[in-house]
């Protein structure tokens, strides 16, 4: 699960395991939201503006309650990543550590499979915090921000973090895998994550126009979800929304919108 199990092997108290998880967790975090925090909103900020869903920048005081959030979520990762360790160095899961237990395609297949497991496991479980009598508890806190900054990433209510984590434990319960894949699965989960939430549409304008629109999500999509309350449940892929037929009616036409700006003619 973690770099730190990995490298010093298993002699770790739960203690120990949950604050070395929330360090590598928090390291992810900081590091990506603060890369997307100085190009878009400092670098680039006047530069990208076209390509801005939503034209305005969020305020100081939402984006700190944003922060003070994914902290608060950090520590509870930490928590669940060492409990799924724990568990899994008990033999509870399907988790291995010796790199010879299973081939290297497998290696590369299992972050593909729990991308895959990840996606439909937050779309689902997404959709179900919307539910009106689970809303309150679980998903309000993240949907404080309607328009959302990098920092928005784990800007969730303690419950909906127990949740979010839960993916820690399916995935190493369905499948065997490598803590050192599911660092890969990590990686790919904050670049998205935070890519969703910082507000700009990185994608060219013919995404829409292929067969690649089923299968992408993008970041207009999560932000309309942000906007709007209502449609636009998923993560990676937008293979659950086109399935389910609960893509917000306005997405396609809000991507190319966002895409078709012209730059201006200062900048050219
Ligand atoms: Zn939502
Ligand atoms: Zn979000």
């Amino acid at each position: 699960m973690h770099v730190f199990d990995l490298l010093f092997g298993k002699q770790h108290s739960f203690a120990e395991r949950s604050l070395y998880t929330t360090i590598e967790v928090g390291i992810r975090y900081f590091l990506f939201a603060g890369i997307a925090w100085f190009l878009g909103y400092k670098l680039f900020r006047t530069r990208w503006l076209h390509r801005k869903i939503i034209a305005r920048f969020p305020e100081s005081a939402e984006v700190r309650r944003e922060l003070g959030y994914s902290l608060l979520t950090l520590v509870i990762f930490g928590i669940m990543g060492a409990a799924t360790v724990t568990a899994s160095r008990a033999g509870y899961t399907q988790m291995y550590w010796k790199f010879s237990d299973h081939s290297r395609a497998w290696f590369f297949a299992s972050v593909a499979c729990a991308i895959v497991v990840h996606d439909t496991y937050f779309y689902w479980t997404h959709r179900l915090m919307h539910h009106r009598r689970l809303f309150a508890v679980f998903h309000r806190v993240h949907h404080l921000s309607t328009n959302p900054s990098p920092w928005a990433a784990y800007s969730f209510a303690p419950a909906e973090a127990v949740v979010e984590a839960g993916i820690f434990p399916v995935v190493a319960l369905v499948m065997p895998i490598h803590p050192a894949a599911f660092g890969l699965v990590m990686l790919w989960q904050i670049v998205f994550n935070v890519a969703g939430h910082t507000g700009y549409e990185f994608h060219p304008r013919w995404l829409m126009k292929t067969p690649l629109r089923f299968l992408l999500n993008t970041p207009t999509n999560h932000v309309m979800h942000h906007e709007k309350m209502r449609g636009n449940y998923g993560l990676y892929f937008n293979v659950w929304d086109r399935l389910m037929g609960t893509n917000h009616p306005e997405y396609e036409s809000r991507f190319t919108e966002v895409t078709s700006r012209p730059i201006p003619a200062a900048r050219v």
